[in-house]
């Protein structure tokens, strides 16, 4: 595992709906054990849709792969009694570390879905309640605002509300602008909260995608980078290859900067995460 002096390295996975998928999660997750990251994370389909598939493939990667593994929960959609079930499981499984999160219902279910959580501080209250210190939580942080939020102010507030609460570390929404990543620690830091914020990286594989889902989740990708993706087409090999080289060089800043670690969003993939990794030049 990673002495004091060397940044934490994490990779996120979404569990599979088929077959064919879980291999090549699993293939994917033993090439980058090999790189002994500190933990890997499983995401969570609000509202339960992938309540079984996540927790299979925590087991998995768990007990199988042997890196520890850390189960995705949100609350919206979830009864007290299904999160109470779910927590026991992973208790009992000796799973160490949980990503305490809202969630974002499918739309048409409304805003809570039937859950009795309405925001991801209930959500740490209720573990901390229900497992003590058991669990080291994560929560999420928005460098670059949650797009729900009325403004960054009240996002912050909200932010504290879940270190108040007991999460002990926190991963970002990914970005491309790692000065918002500084403002977001330092403003944090001047309301007294100290909780590590480690940030969430995304490697660009796939421009239409990128731009779709950044969309989505309120990341912004800036013009210059946009117009260049633009610019390549259809030529994966050169959005990869400038994607790996932003990013490499985002990575580095945000490292020197004192980001005490880097969450890779997989996508299932090693070997993008794998190339910004090995760019940074990290010795284990
Ligand atoms: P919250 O912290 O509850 O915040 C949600 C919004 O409500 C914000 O606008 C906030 O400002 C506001 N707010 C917060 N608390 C209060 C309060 N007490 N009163 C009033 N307003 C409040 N989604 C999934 O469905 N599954 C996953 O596995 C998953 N994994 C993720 C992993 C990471 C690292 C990140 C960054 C996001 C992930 N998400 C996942 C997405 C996340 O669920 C959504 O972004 C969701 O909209 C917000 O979740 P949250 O935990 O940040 O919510």
């Amino acid at each position: 595992m990673t002495s004091p002096n060397l940044p934490t390295i994490s990779f996120e996975f979404f569990p599979t709906k088929t077959d064919a998928g879980h291999e090549k999660l699993l293939a994917t997750a033993r090439q980058l054990a090999e790189y002994q990251p500190d933990f890997f994370s499983c995401t969570y389909g609000a509202g339960g849709s992938t309540r079984d598939r996540t927790l299979d493939t925590v087991l998995q990667l768990d007990g199988e792969v042997k890196v520890p593994t850390a189960p995705h929960l949100s609350c919206v959609g979830d009864s007290k009694a299904e999160l109470r079930a779910l927590l026991e499981r992973y208790k009992n499984a000796g799973i160490r570390r949980i990503v305490a999160l809202r969630g974002d219902l499918p739309s048409g279910m409304g805003m809570s879905g039937g859950g009795e959580l309405r925001y991801a501080n209930e959500l740490v209250e209720f573990i901390r309640a229900e497992t003590g210190d058991h669990f080291h939580i994560e929560v999420a942080a928005y460098p670059e605002m949650h797009p729900q939020a009325r403004n960054l102010e009240d996002d912050l507030a909200n932010f504290v509300r879940k270190a108040r609460a007991g999460a002990d570390s926190a991963i970002t929404q990914y970005f491309f602008n790692a000065d918002s990543y500084f403002y977001f620690v330092e403003r944090v830091r001047r309301m007294g909260v100290e909780l590590p914020i480690i940030p969430g990286i995304m490697p660009i594989t796939n421009y239409s995608k990128l731009a779709r889902f950044s969309d989505a989740c309120g990341a912004e990708l800036p013009r210059w980078m946009r117009k260049q993706l633009e610019a390549y087409g259809d030529d994966l090999q050169s959005i990869q290859a400038f994607g790996e080289q932003v990013i490499t060089q985002m990575c580095e800043r945000l490292l020197a900067g004192g980001a005490p670690g880097l969450h890779f969003y997989t996508l299932n993939q090693a070997e993008p995460s794998l190339a910004i990794r090995n760019n940074l030049g990290f010795a284990r």
